[in-house]
């Protein structure tokens, strides 16, 4: 067993000086602000509930994106920002991110002009940071990209590219990057009350959820960043506060890559119910979705309806042969969007995609909306924000040239590329040519490196969030959380009544991505 550095984050955080950042919430958008205050020069303190990326950032479409459909919206300032913030997050993370191109099948012979002049668009809003330009293709291109794009009737297409990346891996090398910039962060601790003086908020109650002791935090400026649970943190300083949060969810399906077996992505502009479909080749299998259903409450494990997984796999069907069956799905997850609510009776498809700040009378910082992409603007704006009621000094933003930890370009075999320069650090700990399922790629020495480098406590942390097995492969993943669960335990010295009560646990969980 090595020392458990949970110890040394938590005496750091309860330090009696008062920070001058607290931000509450460790997924896009909180670790988006804390890697931008801290490495401003603010003394920052990150707590999360359960893990990093737990919520919705680890359930995305894995998309670095403009957002071809808020084009399509007529959301001009939205996707030239998020096409920017694209290019800066791929030269700041090389590791995560990588080109992709994404096909729109022609049926009919207006499709590719119509699409094609968009997307001439979306090639000049990205400026000097654009990926490679789009361009028409004829139907043996098209074919030659995604070979298993339905055939009878295909006229070609448009090829036009985005980014993507792994979305819980980015959350991971945010955090990495908080820590090596003299943050204070801790995951498993969540913020259960507010702390005022004269009505102002100053600080927080955290509990530590391996003890259970509950201690106080102090700090200049409170950032409210918990994405669908904002309203939760609000209610927390104003019991009667009116919810500003209309959440919805997207379902994805996941199944194994021989469905889509070409280098690009499948995008279907406007499904049958004028919603946008992707098909995208993700760690060796192939994400589709998403859907977009208006929810009455959040839930930290969001469930699909069925009427959702028949949709997906409905219009998966129209562009693919052969086409995926619910026998085939490997992996079913849900992710909630913390839409920003607007008038009665709006439909959640049109309401705001971009980011929101509010500050109560209190001075409580809510940031929530926005997406994976702009997070690095969202924490920029946020971090203005919170200098300037705090009264803290001014200083400049470096986040649009920060390389984050582990940045290489290097090209490293298959899913060791996510750790950039710490893959050769992984790879001199014991087991790692030991696989841990003989269906997924992750190694034992992944499981160590998890538990001693990146914060991971739990199985679910390993399986769901370092590695991506409960995505890839939920039953895999289940088979594999007893050997997990023995790693974990002599990495962190627990005893074997602790190990089955996470292997209980984790399968609880896990059996919710089964389709049955
Ligand atoms: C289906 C779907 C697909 C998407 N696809 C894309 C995409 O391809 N590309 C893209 O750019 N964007 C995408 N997005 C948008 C993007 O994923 C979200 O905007 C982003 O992840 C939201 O991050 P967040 O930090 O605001 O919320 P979250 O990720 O939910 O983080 C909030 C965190 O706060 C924590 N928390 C809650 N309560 C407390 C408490 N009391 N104390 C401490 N912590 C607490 C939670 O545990 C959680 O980890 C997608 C969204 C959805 C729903």
């Amino acid at each position: 067993m090595t020392t458990d550095p949970r110890q040394a984050a938590l005496t750091a955080a309860t330090t009696p000086e008062p920070w001058d950042i607290l931000v509450i919430g460790g997924g896009a958008s909180g670790l988006g602000t804390a890697v931008e205050a801290a490495t401003r020069g603010y003394r920052t303190l990150l707590l999360e509930a359960h893990d990093y990326a737990k919520g919705t950032s680890s359930r995305s479409t894995k998309l670095v994106h403009g957002g071809v459909r808020y084009l399509a919206q007529g959301n001009v300032s939205l996707v030239r920002e998020a096409l920017h913030e694209r290019g800066l997050l791929k030269r700041n993370a090389p590791h995560l991110v990588r080109d992709l191109g994404f096909l729109i099948a022609a049926y009919k012979w207006w499709a590719a002009p119509f699409y094609g002049i968009g997307l001439k668009m979306y090639d000049l809003l990205a400026g000097k940071l654009n990926l490679q330009a789009s361009r028409y293709v004829n139907k043996a291109q098209a074919l030659a990209r995604t070979p298993t794009l339905k055939q009878a009737g295909l006229k070609g297409g448009i090829l036009y590219f985005d980014g993507q990346f792994d979305d819980s891996r980015l959350a991971i090398t945010l955090m990495r990057s908080l820590e090596d910039h003299g943050g204070v962060t801790l995951n498993h601790a969540p913020v259960v009350g507010l702390i005022k003086e004269g009505g102002r908020v100053v600080g927080a109650r955290f509990r530590d959820d391996e003890t259970g002791q509950e201690h106080e935090v102090r700090a200049r400026a409170v950032v409210n960043a918990t994405g669908v649970f904002v309203d939760d943190i609000r209610r927390m300083e104003r019991s009667d506060v009116k919810p500003m949060l209309s959440p919805s969810q997207g379902v994805h399906v996941v199944v194994d890559r021989r469905f889509l077996p070409g280098d690009s992505a499948i995008m279907v502009p406007r499904t049958d119910d004028g919603r946008v479909l992707f098909a995208v080749p993700w760690h060796d299998h192939v994400v589709i979705g998403t859907t977009d259903t208006p929810v009455p409450e959040t839930s930290l494990e969001p469930r699909a309806l069925p009427e959702e997984i028949d949709f997906i796999l409905r219009t998966a069907a129209q562009y693919m042969d052969p086409a995926p069956t619910r026998a085939d799905v490997r992996s079913v997850y849900v992710g909630l969007r913390p839409l920003v609510k607007a008038a009665e009776g709006t439909d959640t498809k049109s309401l705001s995609r971009d980011h929101v700040i509010r500050i109560s009378d209190g001075g409580l910082i809510t940031l929530t909306g926005g997406k994976w992409t702009t997070y690095r603007r969202m924490g920029e704006d946020t971090v203005n924000r919170a200098a300037a009621q705090a009264g803290l000094p001014e200083r400049l933003s470096l986040t649009a040239g920060l390389k984050l930890h582990g940045a290489t370009t290097q090209d490293l075999p298959d899913h060791w590329k996510v750790y950039g320069t710490d893959a050769e650090w992984v790879q001199t700990l014991p087991g790692a040519n030991q696989k841990i399922h003989q269906a997924l790629p992750y190694t034992e020495a992944e499981v160590r490196w998890a538990a001693r480098a990146e914060q991971a406590r739990t199985v679910e942390d390993v399986l769901s969030r370092r590695l991506r097995a409960l995505l890839l492969n939920a039953q895999a993943s289940i088979e594999a959380a007893p050997r997990v669960a023995a790693i974990l335990a002599e990495e962190l010295g627990r005893d074997q009544a602790w190990q089955a009560g996470q292997v209980r646990a984790y399968t609880d969980v896990a059996q919710g991505y089964v389709l049955r």
